[in-house]
């Protein structure tokens, strides 16, 4: 039996952003990474020293995204750095990564960057995919076009993911099991 692909964000999903004046959500660490990619935006962006980036992440996220019954992607904006820097922290083994040809365009079609992106990626394979920017003309997208089955799972990224996620991504990889 062939495992569906879990493609992840990074941000949102498994490090949730906050506006003032909410609070970091529970059960989550501070942790302050010197992310290259980061800083240098930062840098691009005028500030001359820029710092680490805090980030929240739950502890309990790597165990349970090791235990459902997927081959885990990174799907994000830090590429090789998820494995650099989340995966020792979340209890993660090196994962492969979507190293993504072009990131943040506009798409003709209103779909999110990653959309089209990811099921080339996929090349026919099941795939769930875990965000919080998905959109129905991004779920509508993959299931024209993507030839095998396929989960979106839009997260609150002010809260992460959270148990009832978890179950569900764990109930559609059995119904969809091959
Ligand atoms: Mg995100």
């Amino acid at each position: 039996m062939t495992r569906p692909l879990l493609m992840l964000d990074v941000d949102g999903p498994l490090a949730p952003y906050v506006g003032r004046p909410h609070r970091r959500p529970e059960g989550y660490l501070t942790h302050r990474l010197p992310v290259r990619s980061w800083q240098e935006r930062q840098r691009a962006a005028g500030i001359r020293r820029p710092g680490p980036l805090r980030v929240w992440l739950h502890p309990g996220h790597g165990p349970a995204l090791r235990a459902l019954p997927y081959e885990l992607v990174w799907a994000t904006t830090w590429k090789e750095e998820a494995n650099q820097h989340l995966a020792p922290l979340l209890g993660l083994p090196e994962l492969p990564y979507v190293d993504w040809p072009s990131m943040h365009h506009g798409d003709p079609d209103g779909l999110h960057w990653k959309t089209r992106q990811l099921v080339a990626w996929a090349a026919g394979r099941p795939f769930a995919w875990v965000d919080d920017e998905i959109e129905p003309q991004d779920t509508a997208w993959i299931a024209a076009h993507h030839p095998a089955p396929a989960l979106t799972l839009t997260v609150d990224h002010r809260c992460g993911l959270r148990p009832a996620d978890f179950a569900a991504l764990t109930d559609w990889a059995k119904e969809n099991a091959s």
